[in-house]
Formats: structure tokens, sequence, C-alpha cells
């Protein structure tokens, strides 16, 4: 039998109780950097695969499988353990147990694949060469994000892994099918805050103010300058200010105006000339006008490149194990993930597994108390991540 038909039997197999390992995580959420119960549940579960894990960024795990000739190269697959203050809407067995805690992102769903994957890879690990590093981090959805953590502790060393591979639910995509896109995927994503000061007192008297809402408006207006003037039309490029408080009155101009917004985008060299752009023509165009401002970003995740050849062969692989009807290309997507620091030390691979059931009503987006999966993607996930591990270490 061949490798590929080989692991799909073994997903058939162990598709059932990689359901029960996703409902169980499911039902029990914890938020980001919180996830002592799910790291110890995670723990347990490879034990029994008798895979010997270790604790990393306090509430992440690795783990390696050795097959025969373990120094000849690693890859490492990883799966993030967190949940976000959602409440669950969804009425179904396996609902939050934990009030205002749900795993509405699908890491659940992405821990119960590569444990299944894992048992997978271990049972086959005299018949393949070299050596699989699992990755179960914290806190993808919180700054600085655990990857950045794992990262300073030391995931991608001893053994280095030559390549990284992760997979995230995409509920745009029916199940039984994955996407890929080669080269820049997903934008970083830094926050803006800026404070515009100026004169506050009463609207009827505006030459004894100054107005820092008209400031604020002239202001919005021209930062739009830095996507549409200064932005390669190349790089994709998002400013977005979606809060802007002045507290004043009909006839009271405040003292100051709060604006907070978000700029992404997927070039790491324009990203930091753009910061310098954003805060240049801020304080100027506030000075111009009679007012000052306070303008601080906040560095958040950064963007996220797919390594062209690894995340070629990837695509290859999984056309192979799914048939290429069941392989996509992604379009860019604006949205931001902790993966990306991996990608920015070492080729890596973020993939999308298709998650939607249309006929059954599966369709809600990650990040909503609606969000669930065809649970049938289970068995597509637990196969392709193994298969694609095995394909990477014989490249
Ligand atoms: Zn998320
Ligand atoms: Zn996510």
């Amino acid at each position: 039998m061949n490798t590929a038909d080989k692991i799909k039997q073994l997903a058939k197999a162990y598709a059932p109780e990689t359901v029960q390992v996703r409902r169980h995580i499911h039902a029990n959420p914890e938020l980001s950097f919180e996830e002592y119960n799910t790291a110890s549940y995670v723990k347990q579960i490879l034990e029994s695969y008798g895979i010997a894990s270790e604790n990393m960024a306090e509430t992440g795990l690795v783990a390696l499988i050795k097959g025969r000739n373990p120094e000849k190269k690693t890859i490492a697959l990883r799966a993030d353990l967190d949940a976000l203050p959602i409440v669950e809407a969804n009425e179904v067995d396996y609902k939050s147990k934990n009030q205002g805690v749900m795993h509405a992102c699908g890491h659940d769903v992405h821990t119960a694949s590569l444990l299944g994957a894992a048992r997978i890879l271990q049972e086959l690990r005299d018949e393949f060469e070299g050596t699989i590093k699992l990755v179960f981090q914290p806190g993808e959805e919180k700054f600085p994000g655990g990857a950045s953590i794992m990262i300073k502790e030391g995931v991608l060393q001893n053994p280095s892994p030559e390549g990284i591979i992760g997979q995230h639910v995409f509920p745009l995509l029916p199940a039984g099918k994955v996407g890929f896109r080669s080269g820049m995927y997903m934008a970083s994503a830094d926050e803006i805050y800026i404070t515009v000061k100026g004169k506050g007192g009463h609207a009827a008297i505006p030459e004894m103010n100054i107005d820092p809402v008209l400031i604020s408006a002239h202001l919005i207006v021209a930062l739009q300058q830095i996507v549409s003037r200064h932005a390669s039309p190349k790089i994709p490029t998002v400013l977005s200010f979606g809060k802007l408080e002045a507290k004043g009155a009909t006839n009271v101009i405040p003292n100051e105006v709060k604006i907070e917004g978000t700029f992404r985008t997927m070039n790491e060299v324009w990203r930091k000339e753009a910061h310098q752009k954003i805060k240049k023509l801020t304080e100027s165009l506030c000075e111009s006008m009679g007012g000052s401002c306070d303008i601080d970003i906040k560095n958040g995740y950064p963007f996220l490149q797919n390594d062209p050849e690894l995340t070629g062969r990837a695509r290859a692989a999984a056309e192979l194990y799914l048939g290429e009807d069941n392989v996509v290309d992604l379009d860019l997507w604006m949205g931001a993930e902790d993966f990306a620091y991996y990608s920015q030390e070492v080729p890596a691979c973020f993939y999308r597994l298709g998650t939607r059931n249309e006929a059954r009503g599966i369709t809600s987006g990650v990040h909503t108390p609606t969000f669930d999966i065809d649970e049938t993607a289970l068995e597509t996930s637990i196969g392709l991540m193994a298969f694609i591990a095995l394909q990477e270490l014989n490249a």
C-alpha cells in the first residue's frame, strides 16, 4: 500500500477520536495565555500515544516524534490552543461550559487535528526518516502572540526545523477542500492611537478656540494619502480608523479628540516607513492648524509570508492526497495571525482547511457566537497534515 492510502486508512480509523478530542476542547475553552487545562489535556493525550512533551511559554507544549535517522531533517507542525471572549450561541452537546469563553476561531480544531496527525505519524515512525516537531502554542489571539514567546524560548532550536506548517479553519470553503497561497498571504497589523489637542471653548466663538474636531477631520482624510500616494500599488495596504471620540456638545468645542485605528500591510520595510510617514504627517498637520498631538503606534504581528518552495510542495502533496479538485488558491487576507512570527524565521506554510457545510447551515464566520465546523473536515485535516509532513521529510 502506498503512503497516502496508508494514511487515509489511519485517518479514517482515528477520526472518531479526533471528533471527541475536538469536542472536549471546544466544551472547555480557555482564554489566551490561560490554557492550563487545555495544555495538560493535550499532554495527557500525547502520553497515551507514547509521545513525551515539554512545557513551553507557560501554557504551551512542544514534542518530538522521531523516525529512523532522526537527525536527518526536522519539520515542525503547529497548532494554537486559545479561545476567545465570546458567549457561544450554538445549541450543541459540546457547547462551551465556560460561560463567556468560546472556541470561535477553530483553535480547538487545530489542536485536535495536530493530535490526530501526531497519532498517525507516531504509528508510522518506523517508516520515515527524520523528526516531526509538534508545536502547541498558547495565546494566538492576544498580543504579543504565543508564537513570539515560543520562538524566544527556543522552539525553533534543538532541533531546528527546516520548515514549519500550520493550518487554520476556513468557513468560506466547504469541508473536504483546502486552500493554499504562495508568497505574501496575511497582513501585519499595528494599532494607532492619536490624541489631537486643541483648545476647547464655546462653539459660538471659534476664533477663541483651537478646534481639535476640525483638525481630526482633516487628519483622517489626509492620512489616507499614505495608502493612495505613498504605498506601492504592489504592496497591499490598509489604514482604517474605527474610533473617533470628541466629547464636546452642540455648543462646546472639546479640548481634545481621540482617534484609534489599524495599519495593515505585507512588507516589513514599507511597514516601518509608513509608521514614520503617519507620525510625521499627523504631527505637522496638527501643528499647521494650531494644535498639537500625541501619537503612538503599537506594533502587532508581522505579515505572513508563505515560502514559495515549501508551499508549492505542500500544495502538490494536498493534490495528491485529496485530488486536484479539492485544492484551491487562496486570496490575500488582510487579517493578521501570529504564525507570521515563524514565517519571519524559517520557511513556513500556512494553509486553510475548509469547514463549511451550506446544506447543514454551517456557514458562520470565525469570531462569531455561531461559528462551528462540519466535523467531517477533521478526517481530512489529520490525514493531510500527516501526509504533508511525511512528503516534506522526504523532499
Ligand atoms: Zn482568531
Ligand atoms: Zn485563529
